[in-house]
């Protein structure tokens, strides 16, 4: 049986990031890295983003390509599953029944795409967008479809749209939601955006929900709530991810929301770390335990894993950003956005460009979102960090 003093699985973005921190304190450790896709790590941004609008290719999405691999001596076993841990005898298992032992383990899981719950709710070719073939499929069919239903009111329903909308598709955008990505904007962001869709043509049904799914000889038709039917060359469905947590709890880690760790991204067995969209973790700034489902959370938490993994005993104490873009309007976001928050903007040209405020009933800042306002995620993170309370009118200009 082959031994390993790191086992990194799942070959995403924070297990990418790993090797990176295992090799800035580890140059001779054996690393091995199993991923269930067939690809090298690469970024799922531009899976929503730029290879929708043709600005990047696939070739230009990868996080590391093989020689990188090659160069830091990191046995890769792509295409390969691994299905068991035995956390008593350090080993894991994949899909083959091979075991490897490890030292100390890695789960960069991530999330997989939460599915519906309806009748054709798995009809094949409703593409519950997330990996790299979902683009595939997506992009194939887009070159003979004029017609699109996308499910779900988040980024990642929100950003599809707008990219088929931008390649012609017509698009149908179907969430429970009054406005779309509601439970982050404020709002009157929220309401500017979706009147923007509108404007673009974009057929936004809100406050309704898709309850079956059929597929026709010439494409696919969605029944709503409110006994709407629509049609659609292409189905996409972004109702959110769950963390891919099965193999902690087989092990009997703790799990909650994802699998626990501490400030070392440690999970309850001391060999086993986690990190990126499967972790909940004591979120230092916040004062709360959750689980971030983004991009920069995954690269800094891989990376930090690794360390820690390789001796380091670092705190995650680092706050995250995400970003977005939605047709003109580009967003990066700092903390805890979430609209049930007390919350407002400081616009800085109407409709266009400002500032989110995310406060807690004491008025601490919790969450930031810049709109078309660059190079403020250093000033956003201050003010979270800072933790001192402000009004309203205090916090008018302060970013931006
Ligand atoms: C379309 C799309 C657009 C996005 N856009 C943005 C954005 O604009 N901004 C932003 O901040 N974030 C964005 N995100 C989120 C961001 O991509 C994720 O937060 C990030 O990919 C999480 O990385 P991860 O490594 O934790 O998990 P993942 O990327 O999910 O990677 C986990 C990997 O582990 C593999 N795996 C799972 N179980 C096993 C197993 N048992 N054995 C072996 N391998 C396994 C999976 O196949 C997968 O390859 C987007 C996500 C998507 C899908």
């Amino acid at each position: 049986m082959q031994k390993f003093d790191y086992v990194i699985v799942g070959a995403g973005l924070a297990g990418a990031s790993a090797v990176k921190g295992v090799r800035e304190e580890d140059q001779e450790g054996s690393i091995l890295l199993v991923g269930e896709e067939e690809e090298f790590p690469y970024n799922r941004p531009p899976l929503s983003k730029d290879l929708l609008l043709g600005d990047k290719t696939v070739g230009e999405i990868s996080i590391e390509d093989e020689a990188y691999f090659t160069e830091h001596e990191v046995e890769l076993e792509l295409g390969t599953e691994i299905t068991e841990i035995d956390p008593d005898n350090n080993l894991v298992t994949n899909s083959r029944g091979e075991s490897y032992e490890y030292e100390k383990l890695l789960l960069s899981t991530g999330g997989s795409p939460r599915k519906l719950d309806i009748p054709g709710g798995q009809l094949e070719g409703a593409n519950y967008y997330r990996y790299l073939d979902d683009y595939r499929s997506l992009s194939e069919g887009m070159k003979s479809a004029n017609r699109a239903v996308v499910i779900g009111g988040g980024f990642i329903g929100s950003e599809i749209t707008a990219g088929l909308n931008l390649n012609d598709i017509e698009v149908s955008m179907v969430f429970p939601e009054d406005y779309l990505l509601e439970r982050v904007f404020p709002k009157e962001l929220a309401a500017v955006v979706q009147r923007d869709y509108e404007d673009r043509g974009v057929n936004v049904v809100a406050g309704d929900k898709p309850v079956r799914f059929r597929k026709e000889s010439d494409g696919f038709e969605v029944k709503t709530d409110q006994g709407k039917i629509l049609q659609g060359d292409l189905l996409i469905v972004g109702i959110g991810i769950s963390p891919e947590d099965d193999l902690a709890k087989g092990a009997e880690l703790k799990v909650f929301d994802g699998i626990e760790v501490d400030k070392y991204l440690q999970t309850s067995d001391t060999d086993i770390y986690a990190a990126g969209d499967n972790a909940y973790f004591p979120f230092t700034d916040l004062g709360e335990s959750t689980r971030v489902e983004h991009w920069d959370n995954a690269k800094s938490q891989g990376k930090l894993a690794g360390r820690n993994m390789a001796g380091a005993e670092e705190a995650y104490n680092y706050v995250p950003y995400f970003f977005s873009d939605l047709f003109d309007f580009g967003f990066e976001a700092v903390g805890e956005v979430n609209s049930n928050l007390n919350n407002f903007v400081d616009w800085k040209k109407k409709g266009e460009k400002g500032v989110g405020y995310y406060l807690s009933g004491d008025g601490k800042v919790k969450g930031v979102l810049l709109l078309g306002v660059w190079g403020a995620k250093g000033d956003a993170r201050d003010l979270i960090k800072s933790e001192e309370s402000f009004t309203r009118e205090e916090l008018v200009g302060k970013i931006g």
